[in-house]
């Protein structure tokens, strides 16, 4: 197996650029070459090193028809991906490795998919069917940067540009819609007008399209670097997949708590906050029951008691939608659910919310709160981001010394109630979660007889209560 590499001038003057071949991709180009076929690496993986990125995978694309593919990889594993699409998954070294045979795609049908493909032999054809002038590029290290859209230029300009007619493109498969925004988010770059204008266009097709491809796109989307600037730029987009979240766009709050529209200000909790997926969508919804939930006063200032709650019940039907999973769905609402708690610096608050959320619940809304004051009025964020400080401060002693904060970390059991003569039944737990409750007070300490003398009482009590009603 060899190295290859190569150095390719996007544009004069500019500094050159190398792309070098994982060996496992140079190792299958080579055996297709020896086979008598054309090889290249195509598409993300050209892109991605041409900006001096790591790619993900290594696409291959070959003159070689899917048998002839076959033939020439027998003595390796193959995975029959999608053959009868000319696409053969090769395993090198563990590795997946996918290669597709040169193609041209037939009509295509209800802006989803082509009805047919035809293979070819000629690498031209194949580019001019991806998506964007970025993604159209090949690569071999005799024959160089095949690049015959010009995407290197684009890519050294920050461009996002349809290969041919850009609503063409989007009415032969609108996912390329959401795909054009996910990487305009994702590198940074801006849309060339006509591709932008027919992405609004077009944006009505994106109906057709399976909720998994657009949740896909979405995730992509909301991690990118420039999320913001592009949800800002192509609202209109977001408001086709989730109509829900269009009252916000133009939303002012009226009070002084705020100095952006609901829209604008989630814009900057999502620009704010860590980059993961599920921190993501949290702050992508936190506020999206706002709108209905508005009320302003006859002195015109504007309030949103229990927004929280419409909030949660929109992220729940969008995210059932959009078809995520049931942790995401699940652990998405409650830290929704609970974005509008006062933090406040004490153990018996941390002890009540890490009982109530869990620990891991319980950082993330830590972190949802943190973006969420740094978006809002900047008079108040030190003030803020303080409160939200102390109480997670107060959370990691708490933590750290293990005080008590769930029925398992109790001094006492069920098993100890029913000793002293509790009967079995719904009682044991509610007075298990009342002794709780008064631990985390701080009312009463997690020692074992302290706790038994309280639950006798608490059982005398009853006792008393039930005789009382007897007599
Ligand atoms: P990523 O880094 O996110 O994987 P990518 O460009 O590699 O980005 P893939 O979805 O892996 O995206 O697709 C590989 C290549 O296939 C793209 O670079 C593009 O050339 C082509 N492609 C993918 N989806 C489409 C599409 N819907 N329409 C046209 N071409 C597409
Ligand atoms: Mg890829």
């Amino acid at each position: 197996m060899s190295h290859c590499d190569a150095i390719v001038n996007l544009k004069q003057g500019a500094p050159p650029v190398s792309i070098v071949l994982p060996n496992q991709a140079a190792y299958l180009m080579n055996r297709l070459t020896a086979c008598g076929h054309k090889a290249f690496a195509v598409g993300g993986c050209v892109r991605d090193s041409l900006m001096g990125r790591t790619p993900q995978d290594w696409d291959i694309c070959t003159s070689a028809l899917p048998d002839e593919m076959k033939q020439c990889f027998s003595d390796l594993h193959l995975v029959e991906t999608g053959m009868k699409h000319g696409t053969l998954t090769v395993i090198v070294d563990h590795q997946p490795f996918e290669l597709t045979t040169f193609r041209i795609d037939g009509e295509y049908q209800d802006g989803r998919h082509p009805k047919q493909v035809r293979f070819t032999s000629d690498l031209k054809q194949d580019l001019s069917r991806r998506d964007f002038t970025i993604n159209a590029m090949a690569y071999h290290p005799d024959a160089g940067l095949i690049d015959p859209f010009s995407g290197a230029a684009d890519l050294q300009e920050g461009i996002i540009r349809c290969v041919g007619t850009a609503k063409k493109r989007f009415e032969e498969d609108a996912l390329r819609i959401m795909r054009g925004i996910r990487f305009a988010a994702q590198l940074g770059f801006a849309i060339e007008e006509e591709t932008a204008a027919a992405l609004i266009d077009c944006k009505s097709l994106l109906d057709r399209i399976s909720a998994e491809r657009i949740r896909i796109e979405l995730d992509k989307l909301l991690c990118g670097a420039g999320a913001m600037s592009v949800l800002s730029q192509y609202r209109e987009i977001i408001g086709q997949i989730i109509p829900e979240a269009r009252p916000m766009f133009d939303l002012d709050q009226k009070n002084s708590y705020h100095i952006y529209t609901v829209w604008d200000h989630t814009l900057h909790v999502i620009d704010q906050i860590k980059n993961t997926p599920l921190l993501k969508l949290c702050a992508f919804f936190h506020d999206i029951g706002k709108p209905e939930m508005m009320t302003v006063t006859e002195e015109g200032w504007g309030h949103f008691y229990r927004h929280e709650l419409a909030s949660e019940r929109i992220a729940d039907e969008v995210l059932s939608r959009l078809k995520y999973n049931n942790h995401t769905r699940e652990t998405v609402t409650s830290i929704v659910r609970n974005h509008s708690i006062v933090f406040r610096p004490t153990a018996k608050q941390a002890r009540k919310l890490l009982h109530k959320l869990g620990e891991e619940k319980l950082r993330l809304l830590i972190e949802l709160e943190y973006a969420d004051v740094k978006s809002q009025n900047p008079i108040y964020t030190q003030e803020r981001v303080s409160a939200i400080r102390a109480f997670s401060e107060k959370m990691e002693d708490v933590l750290a010394a293990e005080n008590c904060f769930s029925l398992r970390d109790l001094a006492v059991s069920g098993r100890d109630l029913i000793a002293l003569g509790m009967p079995q039944g719904p009682e044991i737990g509610r007075t298990l979660d009342r002794l709780l409750d008064l631990v985390m007070e701080e009312e009463l300490p997690n020692e074992r007889a302290v706790l038994l003398h309280s639950a006798a009482e608490m059982l005398n009590l009853q006792a008393n209560v039930i005789g009382g009603k007897k007599s």
